[in-house]
């Protein structure tokens, strides 16, 4: 049988079970066989290790998962979507369907009894794009024994989550991915990889998990706060803006403390290395702002 990443196969089997698109749920399916093995290649699975996939649609990825990785086990949001997965995977014993909302999904339960015995587990998807931040986010707080993350996402947020200090793109983002993983870009998929076709580019991104976070700093929450004040308003100097954790009264205090550790008040938040963010933090905490 023809594999589901085509035109024809996919046209074929949303014809045969009456489904139609759903806007608000992100549904564009990938029908380009090539970017399937680039996703299949970054994520480097084998039979003794298993994969979550995130939204599997009518299954393209789901079946080329299934081929390569001891369990996979796909959760889907679309109630329609169920009976085709069943349908189209039904020669792989090893896949497990779950209807869910992966935002509302309890993932440690969800691990304990999927992917159990296994020598690693990666996460392998095509997000859909009006929640990639939130899930993304989620997989990385949740702190699961993640081996890999290997999604396609807008590629804007693919470069908002690789980008290094001194751009427009690097942001609370670049900050939050990175301390947790290590990102790489995978490649840049257009939109006629997709039916139906976004009206943006996508792109392939890894993000390879570290086994201790990029830096150490004394409260994981703090440190996510103090990185999103910096950057509540990016013209705004780093002192104005973490203003708002130090309060007015005590800004010259921030400053003096701000250049004590070698960080000028003037700089902007987009200048900051994870390192300067972590100095940062510790320095706030020490002084009780
Ligand atoms: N994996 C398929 C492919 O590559 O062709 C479909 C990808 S499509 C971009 C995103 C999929 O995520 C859709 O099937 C959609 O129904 C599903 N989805 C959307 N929101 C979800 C959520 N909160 N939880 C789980 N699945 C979701």
């Amino acid at each position: 049988m023809k594999e589901i990443a085509t035109s024809n196969r996919t046209r074929e089997i949303i014809r045969k079970h009456g489904f139609t698109f759903k806007k608000s749920l992100g549904q564009n399916f990938l029908i380009d066989g090539n970017v399937l093995d680039q996703i299949i290649a970054a994520a480097g699975l084998d039979e003794t290790r298993g994969a979550l996939e995130v939204g599997p649609g009518i299954g393209s990825l789901t079946e080329r998962l299934a081929k390569s990785a001891g369990k996979v086990t796909a959760v889907e949001i679309d109630r329609r979507l169920i009976p085709i997965l069943k349908d189209v995977l039904a020669p792989y014993e090893h896949v497990s369907i779950v209807q869910s909302d992966i935002l509302k999904t309890d993932l440690h339960a969800l691990w304990q009894e999927h992917f159990t015995g296994l020598a690693g587990v990666s996460v392998v998807a095509n997000l859909p794009y009006y929640v990639t931040t939130p899930i993304i986010m989620k997989l990385l707080e949740d702190k699961l024994p993640i081996e890999n993350i290997v999604v396609m996402v807008q590629k804007e947020v693919a470069l908002r989550m690789s980008a290094k200090p001194g751009g427009k793109d690097y942001g609370s983002l670049s900050i939050a991915v990175q301390y947790y993983c290590e990102p790489e870009l995978v490649c840049i998929v257009p939109g006629k990889a997709f039916i139906p076709e976004p009206n943006v580019d996508s792109a392939v991104i890894r993000l390879k998990r570290r086994p201790e976070p990029a830096v150490s700093v004394p409260d994981e929450e703090k440190f996510f706060r103090v990185v999103q004040t910096s950057f509540a308003q990016r013209r705004k100097t780093l002192a104005n803006n973490l203003s708002a954790l130090s309060g007015k009264e005590r800004k010259a205090e921030l400053g003096d403390l701000l250049r004590e550790i070698g960080v000028q008040p003037e700089r902007r938040a987009e200048t900051l290395s994870l390192e300067e963010f972590a100095a940062v933090c510790e320095a706030l905490t020490r002084s009780g702002m």
